[in-house]
């Protein structure tokens, strides 16, 4: 099964990637969390995204590409993957189809969960603050990560709709739903 989740900051793919790694036995790719463990290792890499991340705006779609491009080819992506946070740009998009194409894979479906912005707002600030947590996680930044969503992510909703691999779900009914709702849209 390879997946992408597709939705704003705050939707829910992060939670629901981990629900379907257990149940599907395949891992998330989450291009957040192996940004944020490049910065955590001080790596060159980690380095030059910190500054980038923390104002809520794009990493180079050339470091992400790289970072999955790398990611895809170790073992355990063998049976499959969940891409969570990737990609997020058209330019993203289509090196992903190149580096799927050049590998003899095919994606299975493109989850769009769906998310009202005033409710991610709040989500999000209070993950913040309770997790004492992510540099991004504060307000004004978050406001920035969502326009760059809109703006840069949203078009991917048009670009897989158009290839047939499009699935629909609402991110705002209970963590429980959200996922019998991506089950029953894959088909399992
Ligand atoms: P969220 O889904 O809450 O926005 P992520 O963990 O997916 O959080 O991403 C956090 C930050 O990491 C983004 O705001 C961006 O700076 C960087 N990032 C993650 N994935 C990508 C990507 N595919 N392209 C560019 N930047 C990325």
């Amino acid at each position: 099964m390879r997946l992408i989740l597709l939705g704003p900051p705050g939707a829910g793919k992060g939670t629901q990637a981990k629900i379907l790694v257990e149940a599907f036995g395949i891992p998330q790719l989450s291009t957040g969390d192996i940004l944020r463990s490049a910065i955590a290792a001080r790596t060159p890499m980690g380095l030059a995204a910190k500054e980038i991340m923390d104002r809520g705006d794009l990493v180079s779609d050339a470091v992400v590409n790289g970072i999955v491009s790398e990611r895809l080819d170790a073992a355990d992506c063998k049976p499959g993957f969940i891409l969570d946070g990737f990609p997020r740009t058209i330019a993203q998009a289509e090196a992903l189809d190149t580096m799927l194409a050049d590998k003899g894979l095919a994606l299975n479906a493109v989850i769009e969960i769906k998310a009202d912005v005033d409710v991610l707002v709040q989500r999000v600030v209070s993950r913040g603050k309770e997790t004492g947590g992510r540099a991004d996680d504060n307000e004004e930044v978050l406001r920035k990560r969502l326009n760059v969503y809109t703006e840069q992510t949203a078009p991917l909703v048009a670009y897989y709709a158009d290839k047939g691999l499009l699935k629909v779900v609402d991110g705002m009914e209970a963590v429980e739903q959200v996922t019998a709702k991506i089950k029953a849209a894959i088909g399992n």
